[in-house]
Order: structure tokens, then C-alpha cells, then sequence
């Protein structure tokens, strides 16, 4: 099924794996049994074999829940995270590729000077211009949260 991801949820969260299930494909079952997507932000194991990922997991919210709800059973810890979205005005050079993409609008060509303004209330950190961008002037931010 192709998703919406203009309509869909965006949850940042961390995954702490045990050792006994760090090697199990949980994450398999995010796709497959709840319908979302996922972005990997951050994936490291420990020389004690315990298990760290950071996910951005998209797709409807009570999917998310309840996906969640999954990975909890299975003894995996979950902790909420915040993604924020920032841009590096030194490096950003006003190409414009990142406003069409922009969901929220809160990337816009302005009419008089030209420059792309970057409206950081309207961004909804959904990542889209940080994987365009090809100077990598915007940041993704990521802090712990709430679920
Ligand atoms: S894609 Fe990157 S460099 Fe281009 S306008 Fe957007 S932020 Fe600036
Ligand atoms: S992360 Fe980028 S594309 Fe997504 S809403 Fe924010 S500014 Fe727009």
C-alpha cells in the first residue's frame, strides 16, 4: 500500500533491545503488521550485545500506538523522542529545492529578495527537506520526549 506521509503521523522514538532479543527482526513486523514506515536516525549495539535505534515511525496514529504497544510486550523499552528541524543559514545557498517539498509550508520562496525563508513555527520536523537538501544546511534535531 503506498502511504500518505503528508497525512501521516511522524514519532520520533528510541528502542532499547536486551541482549536475549537484540537480534530479532521486531522491526520487520512495524512494516508488515502496522502498515508504517520508518526512518533510522540512529543504530549502534553494545559489546554487551544490547541493542540502540533511534526511529522516525510514520504512518497512522493508532498504528503507531499500537505498534508501540508491540515492541513494549516483546521487552523492548521505548522512550519518546522530539525531533526538531533547524536551518544552517551559513550554509543553506537558496536553491529552492526543499520548498516543493515542504508539506507544511514553512519553506517559501520570498517574492521580493528571492531567498528561501525558513518559517521554523510552521515545520512539522517531518525530515523531507533535511534528505533533499543538497548542502545539508537543514538539521535534524533529535531529544528525548513523551510518547
Ligand atoms: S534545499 Fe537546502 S540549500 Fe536549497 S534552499 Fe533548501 S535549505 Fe537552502
Ligand atoms: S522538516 Fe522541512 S519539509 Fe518538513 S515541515 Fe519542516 S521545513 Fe517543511
Amino acid at each position: 500500500m503506498v502511504q500518505d506521509t503528508r497525512a501521516a503521523r511522524h514519532k520520533a522514538v528510541q528502542l532499547t533491545f536486551p541482549p536475549e532479543i537484540s537480534c530479532d527482526p521486531l522491526v520487520c513486523h512495524l512494516v508488515r503488521d502496522f502498515d508504517l514506515t520508518f526512518n533510522i536516525l540512529q543504530a549502534q549495539i553494545t559489546p554487551r550485545k544490547e541493542g540502540y535505534l533511534t526511529l522516525e515511525l510514520i504512518g497512522a496514529e493508532d498504528n503507531v500506538r499500537n505498534a508501540v504497544r508491540y515492541l513494549k510486550d516483546q521487552g523492548v523499552k521505548v522512550t519518546g523522542m522530539e525531533q526538531h528541524v533547524r536551518r544552517d543559514d551559513v550554509l543553506c545557498m537558496h536553491c529552492g529545492a526543499c520548498t516543493a517539498l515542504c508539506p507544511a509550508g514553512a519553506l517559501r520562496v520570498d517574492a521580493d529578495s528571492r531567498l528561501i525563508v525558513f518559517a521554523a513555527e510552521r515545520c512539522t520536523a517531518c525530515g523531507q527537506c533535511v534528505r533533499i537538501c543538497p548542502v545539508r544546511a537543514m538539521l535534524l534535531d533529535v531529544e528525548q520526549g513523551t510518547l
